[in-house]
């Protein structure tokens, strides 16, 4: 069969992979744990439930505008107001289908064939993918003191003629660290000054940890949002953890704006107004159900950082936000991919290689789940890793023994 090279050469999306391979391991009645995914285990939020079942009570269920419902857009203009100190206008903000449609159409309306946009390591899977899909290319820039935060020096030595974008993931997936304020200053500087834009993925911009903050690119520059350089993308998937309403936002010039809106109404249309008014609601309704969320997972990667100590072997940089820890397994193996597999099969355990993420040598673990999974699951890590743990543990009701070192 004939198929496109280009689509041919896309990868697999690992943490989807890996998801499908534990339901189905699960439906065998294999006790696996998933440390595969982010997806926290939260409800939606009654606010958005209510007002997305107002909406499908109503029977108006149609299409959109492209950009999307004004009071949706109304809801994200009060957002940024208040998170970024910013004012925007409605022709700034575009909805879409998930914050991965957001960055995809981002890519697709400034990318010409060979632009290079620079994407920072450790990094979020799917950028490198989708730059490859809008024909841009991928330039990495990886820390090479060990740390998850780049020198600035190294960004700017990226930068060429070619150069149409710096991707920031700060909180970081899959490393948890954040980005010091003096270096989000450094890129929005270079990017204004070289005309290029900053993407800011700010997906997990309030699940910090402690005093930590993440410190918003707007802040470092005085031009407006349609001056600026910066594109922020944002959504309801690990704020509130809804991540199956499927809706993310673009803050940005109106021009870009505009592309994208022609972009999205030619593929996908609209977002549905049934996700739309889920997320009006979330961002309208009581903003205690994000606290209460962020305290549970900080909650969660204490508990990482304590089983972490007993793992004789494996490093980790305590993450500072997000529900991602990263550590070091190059004591055991350099190679991620096989040490994920080998997990799998003999712990249950799923984790996702630090491979895919530009990060060879460690491997990710989501701690969004339940205390018990995450505790279980590190446990049985260590069991089938660190030679000075216990060599018996219970997989399920099973007792298993370490007899491979
Ligand atoms: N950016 C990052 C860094 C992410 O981790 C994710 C989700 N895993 C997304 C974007 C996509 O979010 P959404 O579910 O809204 O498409």
């Amino acid at each position: 069969m004939k198929l496109s090279k280009l689509a041919s050469e896309i990868a697999e999306s690992p943490t989807f992979a890996l998801n499908e391979e534990a339901r189905l391991l699960r439906e065998r009645g294999e006790a696996v744990i998933n440390l595969g995914i982010g997806e926290p285990k939260n409800k939606t939020p009654i606010a958005a439930v209510l007002a997305s079942a107002a909406k499908l009570t109503s029977g108006e269920i149609k299409y959109t505008p492209p950009d999307g419902l004004p009071s949706m857009k109304r809801a994200v203009i009060r957002y940024t107001e208040e998170n970024y100190d910013r004012l925007v206008a409605p022709e700034n903000i575009i909805i879409t289908n998930g914050a991965k449609q957001s960055l995809f159409n981002i890519f697709y309306s400034i990318l010409n064939p060979q632009d290079e946009v620079i994407v920072i390591a450790p990094y979020w899977v799917s950028y490198t993918e989708m730059i490859k899909m809008c024909l841009g290319i991928p330039v990495v820039v990886t820390p090479e003191d060990g740390t998850f935060t780049p020198r600035f020096e190294d960004i700017e030595r990226a930068v060429t003629s070619s150069t149409r974008a710096i991707i920031v993931n700060s909180p970081n997936n899959p490393s948890g660290a954040i980005y010091p304020p003096e270096l989000i200053e450094k890129i929005v500087k270079i990017c204004e000054k070289k005309s290029i834009f900053m993407i800011c993925d700010d997906i997990y911009h309030k699940l910090t940890f402690d005093r930590n903050k993440a410190f918003p690119a707007y802040q470092f520059t005085k031009n407006d949002v349609e001056n600026s350089h910066v594109i922020v993308v944002n959504g309801v998937a690990k704020l509130y953890g809804m991540t199956g309403f499927r809706i993310g936002w673009v803050v940005g010039p109106r021009d870009l704006v505009r592309v994208m809106a022609n972009v999205l109404a030619q593929t996908t249309s609209c977002v549905s107004p049934l996700a739309q008014a889920a997320a009006e609601g979330a961002l309208n309704g009581l903003q205690s159900v994000v606290e209460a969320l962020r305290l549970q997972i900080q909650n969660n990667r204490d508990v990482v950082l304590q089983e972490m100590q007993t793992f004789n072997g494996a490093r980790l940089i305590p993450p500072k936000g997000t529900f991602y820890a990263l550590p070091d397994i190059r004591a055991f193996s350099n190679n991620s991919v096989e040490v994920s597999k080998f997990l799998l099969k003999k712990a249950m355990v799923v984790t996702v290689p630090g491979k895919e993420f530009g990060m060879e040598g460690h491997l990710r673990i989501s701690f969004a789940g339940s205390v018990k999974d995450v505790t279980e699951g590190i446990g049985r890590i260590k069991w089938a890793l660190d030679a000075t743990s216990p060599n018996e543990i219970y997989i399920g009701d099973k007792k298993m023994i370490r007899d491979w070192m």
